[in-house]
C-alpha cells in the first residue's frame, strides 16, 4: 500500500483536478447545524471535517431511495424499453470506515449473488475517499464489529490526519488510477502505521456468535415481543442503514410513456409481507422485528459469512423512541436457551 504525505492545499488539489471529470460530493452540515449528508459540490475550498458521520449512508450513492430502472413507451402495438440514464463518475469524500465497512453486505448481494446492472455501473463510477474518524459518539459501536474508525481499505483512497498534514493511502487499483492521474508532487512516506481503535476498552462487548445462537436456538423466542412493544415501526432504521436493501418496484405511466422505478421498501412496515391473497405472515410487529435482527445477525451470516451490521449507530441516534439495537443484543447474549432473560 502507498502511502503520500500531504500538506492540506496539496489534497484540495488532488480532488479538485478532478472536477472537471468526476462529481465531487462532501459531507456538509444543514443550517441549522443538525442534519448532516453529502452534498455536490463544484470545488472543494477546504479540507472535508473528520468527525462527520452523514445521516444518509454511503448506499444513496450505489442504491438510492428511488430510482429509474429503465423505461418504456408504446407506439401503435409496439413497446419500446430504453435504458435509465447512465451514471456519471463521481468522487464522494469524507466516508468513514462504517460506512465503507458496510459495502460489502450491498456487494454479496448486489453484486455476487446478482448482477445487478444499477448498482454495478453505479459503484464501477465512483471513487470513495475514506477519512480518519476523529470522535465517534454515544451511538457508534463499529469496533464492536470489528471496524477499525481510524483507517480502512474497503474503499479507493483514505485520508488520515497527521499534524499539520494528511497521509493519503492508496488502497484499491481505482484509488491507484485516480492519483497517478491527479497527484503532483507527492512525496511517499515509507513505514506508515494507521492507528486503531480495535481493542480500546468499551463499556459493553457483543459477543456476535453468542448472539447467533440463540438465535438459532429458536424462532419464537419471548423477547421479540419485549423489543418490539417500542417500535413505532416508522421504517427510519432501515432507511438510513447502510445495509439495508429492500426494495419495491413499480411503475409510473402517463399515456404512452413510463418508466419502471425501484424505492426503498421496510421489513418493519406492516404491508411488507401482505401477499396478494390478503395473508400476512408478518402482520405481528414482533414478527417483524425478529426479521430484522435474524436477517442482520444469523441469516447473512449463514448465506454470506457477513454480519449486515456495521455497527454505524444511525438506528440508534436517529430512532424516534429510542429503540436501541445494541442493548437488544445484549439481552439477547445474556438470555438463556429459552430466549428468556436471565
Ligand atoms: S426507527 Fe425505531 S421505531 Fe422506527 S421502525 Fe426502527 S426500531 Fe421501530
Ligand atoms: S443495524 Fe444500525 S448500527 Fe447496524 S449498520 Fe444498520 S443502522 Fe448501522
Amino acid at each position: 500500500m502507498k502511502n503520500y504525505l500531504l500538506t492540506e492545499e496539496q489534497i484540495i488539489a488532488l480532488f479538485n483536478a478532478a472536477a472537471e471529470h468526476y462529481e465531487l460530493y462532501v459531507p456538509v452540515n444543514s443550517e441549522n447545524g443538525q442534519v448532516f449528508c453529502w452534498e455536490k459540490t463544484a470545488r472543494l475550498d477546504k479540507m472535508v471535517p473528520s468527525n462527520i458521520q452523514p445521516t444518509a449512508s454511503i448506499k444513496k450513492f450505489f442504491f438510492p431511495n428511488s430510482e429509474p430502472m429503465f423505461g418504456f413507451k408504446k407506439e401503435k402495438q409496439e413497446i419500446e424499453l430504453y435504458q435509465a440514464a447512465a451514471s456519471v463518475p463521481r468522487l464522494v469524500l469524507g466516508v468513514h470506515s462504517c460506512d465503507l465497512g458496510s459495502i460489502k453486505v450491498l456487494e454479496a448481494l448486489f453484486k455476487d449473488t446478482v448482477d445487478d446492472e444499477l448498482f454495478r455501473e453505479k459503484r464501477q463510477n465512483t471513487v470513495l475517499v475514506g477519512i480518519s474518524c476523529s470522535a465517534k459518539d454515544w451511538a457508534c459501536f463499529c469496533s464492536q464489529l470489528e471496524i477499525n474508525s481510524r483507517f480502512s481499505q474497503d474503499g479507493d483512497l483514505f485520508i488520515t490526519p497527521r499534524e499539520e498534514k494528511y497521509i493519503l493511502s492508496v488502497t484499491s487499483a481505482k484509488g491507484e488510477d485516480y492519483v497517478n492521474k491527479y497527484l503532483e508532487n507527492g512525496e511517499t512516506v515509507a513505514g506508515f502505521t494507521p492507528a486503531n481503535d480495535l481493542g480500546e476498552e468499551e463499556t459493553f462487548t457483543l459477543d456476535f456468535p453468542k448472539i447467533k445462537e440463540v438465535m438459532d436456538s429458536g424462532f419464537e423466542l419471548p423477547v421479540w415481543e419485549k423489543f418490539a412493544r417500542k417500535c413505532i415501526n416508522c421504517g427510519i432504521c432501515t432507511f438510513l442503514c447502510p445495509t439495508c436493501h429492500c426494495f419495491d418496484v413499480f411503475d409510473e405511466a402517463r399515456r404512452e410513456r413510463g418508466a419502471r422505478f425501484r424505492c426503498y421498501d421496510s421489513c418493519m412496515f406492516p404491508e411488507f409481507t401482505r401477499m396478494a391473497g390478503g395473508y400476512n405472515p408478518r402482520s405481528a410487529k414482533a414478527a417483524r422485528l425478529r426479521q430484522r435482527y435474524l436477517h442482520k445477525y444469523k441469516y447473512f451470516v449463514d448465506n454470506f459469512n457477513l454480519i449486515a451490521c456495521s455497527g454505524c449507530g444511525r438506528c440508534i441516534r436517529h430512532c424516534p423512541v429510542n429503540v436501541d439495537v445494541r442493548q437488544n443484543l445484549n439481552i439477547l447474549q445474556h438470555s438463556g436457551s429459552e430466549g428468556e432473560d436471565d
